[in-house]
């Protein structure tokens, strides 16, 4: 009996639900991914057509705009997106926007916005990272000062993404330049015809090549008081920390199926391949790396599946997932390493899953928090 590697919390309507999903990915993005690789970022279009097709904003509420499941949902579609290494749309930096607006905003900026990123119309970014401050968030220096009704921004940002598409992305800023953490506000910036916002390079990364990351600047761009997240200053960044524990998942759900998809590629290789008059399948080294790479996966699966029930419950708190994130990254860039090395150089190009996937598994120990930052957490939890 092969392994296969199931999901504690499928159902029937997750298994239809990943049907729509799947072929979403495969009849529409994945035709669209070499001209998205060579432009670095894969349109407005497809955005669009996910939002036409419900599978964005998919645990948002039907009241604002989404489609009324939970997190599986949304996770659902990742994992199809990431087996495939198909990284050019961030929908899970999309849904966190959408999360911190649900979670955090007023029922007025919920009503506005929530409907628009549901349809794919605004497609959302987060932008804390500045050139001079990454994981000391607290030390960022882009600033937002009140204005007869209205806040001034000033500041730079870097490593974006979503930036070049963006319609709607929460700036983080200080709104009291001489407190850390309470001086933190988040405001939000509909990107269309704003004065004094710009988007600077699209950065050229190692992978996830589809992906627009960007720069952006805020030159003395104008927001009406309305649109701080919340409606009260000082409290951006609690509410960036309460919802810590969907974006550390939502990395691990990704790198778990990278992972998952790797293997697979890798075992019908191998099983394809001969050297030495055998396939490679046959060489007790590929099936010694094979059996570790299944174990590691199976491993991560009972903890990353248990995180997925704890976070549908609403149980589960941010060292636990962190702990998911740090773990998950880490061994997918030993698993694709593997991966790599079992494809000879055909794993070194990149026309092949494995090749494209190694590049792709570099950042995921270090955007939602590094795995130093992610130790530094949970050991503050022992
Ligand atoms: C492709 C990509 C997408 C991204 N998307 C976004 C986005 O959408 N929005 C956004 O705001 N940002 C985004 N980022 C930024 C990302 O979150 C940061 O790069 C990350 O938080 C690390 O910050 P830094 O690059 O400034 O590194 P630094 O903070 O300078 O860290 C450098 C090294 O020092 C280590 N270090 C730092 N502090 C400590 C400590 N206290 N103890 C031990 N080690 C420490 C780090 O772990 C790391 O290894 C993205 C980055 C990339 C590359």
């Amino acid at each position: 009996m092969p392994i296969e590697f199931k999901r504690s919390w499928s159902d029937a309507d997750l298994a239809m639900y990943r049907d729509t999903a799947a072929r979403f990915v495969e009849d529409e993005v994945l035709p669209n991914e070499e001209p998205s690789r060579a432009r670095g970022h894969v349109g407005h279009e497809i955005w669009r057509r996910a939002g036409a097709l419900g599978l964005l904003c998919a645990d948002i509420p039907e009241q604002y705009g989404g489609a009324g499941g939970d997190a599986r949902h949304e996770f659902v579609l990742y994992e199809e997106m990431f087996k495939r290494s198909l990284s050019g749309m961030n929908v899970s930096v999309h849904s966190i926007v959408a999360h911190y607006l649900l979670n955090h905003g007023t029922e007025e900026q919920k009503r506005r916005y929530l409907p628009r990123m549901a349809s794919g119309e605004l497609v959302g970014a987060i932008a804390m990272t500045e050139p001079g401050a990454g994981s000391d968030l607290q030390a960022i220096r882009t600033k937002a000062e009140p204005h007869g009704g209205r806040y001034v921004i000033n500041g730079a940002k870097t490593f974006i993404s979503n930036g070049f598409l963006a319609g709607l992305v929460l700036v983080v800023c200080k709104t009291d330049p001489n407190e850390r953490a309470r001086g933190i506000s988040i405001l939000i910036v509909e990107t269309k015809s704003t004065p004094g916002y710009r988007v600077g390079r699209l950065l050229d990364k190692v992978g996830m090549k589809a992906q627009d990351t960007s720069e952006l600047f805020f030159d003395a761009v104008s927001v009406p008081a309305e649109n701080l997240l919340g409606g009260e200053p000082g409290k951006g960044f609690f509410q960036l920390m309460s919802d810590l524990p969907y974006e550390r998942l939502a990395i691990a759900v990704i790198g778990m199926a990278a992972m998952e998809g790797a293997y697979q590629a890798t075992l019908d290789h191998v099983r394809d391949r001969r050297a030495f008059g055998k396939t490679l399948f046959e060489l007790q080294n590929t099936r010694f790396k094979l059996a570790e790479i299944a174990t590691q996966i199976q491993v991560g699966r009972a903890f990353v599946d248990r995180c997925i029930e704890q976070l549908v419950a609403g149980e589960l708190d941010t060292a636990t997932a962190s702990m998911a994130k740090l773990w998950v990254s880490e061994a997918q860039g030993r698993v694709i390493d593997d991966c790599v090395q079992l494809f000879g150089g055909y794993g070194y190009m990149n026309e092949y899953l494995v090749g494209r996937m190694y590049g792709d598994a570099r950042i995921q120990r270090i955007y939602g928090g590094a795995s130093e930052i992610m130790k530094e957490v949970i050991a503050r939890a022992l």
